[in-house]
């Protein structure tokens, strides 16, 4: 197996037994040695001192490199420089910018803040004139529900590349082929830089029907039936969520791909089986300094 590159997004605690969760979490998965450890950025910058807190934290007790996402949402330029200039002095040296959604919730219509960077391209661009950051941005296999077609999609795509984006994390998905024909549209574009395809293992199905709805990313009819008659199982649940994410990732593999971007939603015991699947294991010298 060739080897595999991983990198791990986490969110921002709320309470204090979130924040020990986030924190075993990460200590967990630090030996795994990954590229990078990401951080959201809630709705609106509701959690601006939150994702701050902890990447801050992550790049003074760690020896891993710490990603903060950033939104343009309802946030001035100045604003979000302000952000851009906090992570900056903390040692933050990558981030991860992103329009956001609109304050009403994906599905609505987004409405650029009026002093506000009006896109991620815009907030790349600036991201780059505050300092040397490293720019990475999301990508969308099954097209953002905002674009009309594939076309504009990829344009806009284009747009933050030339505004400095070396990497696209995609939305995630659970059709393989779905990424690897968006992959070749990509490519046929002239884009080449890595698209990272991001994995959502499943933890609650209910909550994933939800969610992917609202993002565009379809469901396989194959995995409503696999979660048939779980709501009430949460053991054979956990089961099948872990058998059917192995099976995602081990084809992703087979099919030539060798990074990996894991959305942990602050759990590592199952995205840690991954990676050891992967071929991805604990750095043991590295234990000590996570
Ligand atoms: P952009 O690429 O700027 O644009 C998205 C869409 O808006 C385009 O595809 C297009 O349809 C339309 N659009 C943009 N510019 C123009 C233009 N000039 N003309 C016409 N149409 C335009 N959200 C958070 O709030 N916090 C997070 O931490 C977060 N992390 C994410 C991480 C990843 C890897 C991904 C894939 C998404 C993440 N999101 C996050 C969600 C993201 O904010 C939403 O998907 C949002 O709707 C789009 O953000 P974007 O950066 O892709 O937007």
């Amino acid at each position: 197996m060739a080897d595999i590159n991983v990198s791990f997004e986490f969110f921002p605690p709320k309470t204090p037994e979130m924040n020990i969760r986030l924190w075993a979490s990460i200590k967990r998965l630090a030996p795994l040695r990954p590229d990078f450890i990401s951080v959201t950025y809630g709705a609106g910058g509701s959690t601006r001192a939150r994702t701050h807190e902890t990447v801050a934290r992550i790049t003074k007790e760690t020896d891993i490199h710490a990603a903060a996402h950033l939104t343009c949402v309802a946030a001035t330029k100045d604003e979000v420089d302000d952000v851009l200039k906090e992570y900056w002095a903390v040692g933050v040296r990558h981030v991860v910018a992103l329009r956001g959604d609109p304050p009403g919730g994906a599905g609505e219509k987004y409405i650029p803040h009026q002093n506000g960077y009006a896109n991620a391209a815009e907030l790349a661009a600036g991201a780059r004139r505050i300092a040397d950051f490293e720019i990475s941005v999301g990508c969308y296999p099954e097209k953002h529900p905002d674009s009309s077609d594939f076309d504009t999609d990829i344009d806009l795509l284009k747009a933050k590349i030339d505004a400095g984006a070396t990497r696209a994390i995609t939305q995630f998905f659970y059709f393989n082929d779905v990424y690897f024909r968006y992959l070749d549209r990509v490519r046929a574009a002239g884009i080449d830089i890595p698209i990272v395809p991001g994995v959502m293992p499943i933890t609650n199905f209910k909550g994933l029907i939800k969610i992917a709805t609202i993002c565009g990313a379809s469901v396989p009819s194959k995995l409503v039936r696999l979660f048939e008659n779980l709501d009430d199982d949460p053991k054979t649940r956990q089961l099948v969520a872990a058998t059917m994410a192995a099976e995602q990732c081990l084809d992703l593999v087979a099919q030539g791909v060798d990074q990996f971007h894991f959305y942990t939603l602050n759990r590592a015991e199952l995205v840690f089986a991954l990676c050891h699947m992967l071929g991805v294991r604990p750095d043991k010298g590295a234990q000590d300094a996570a």
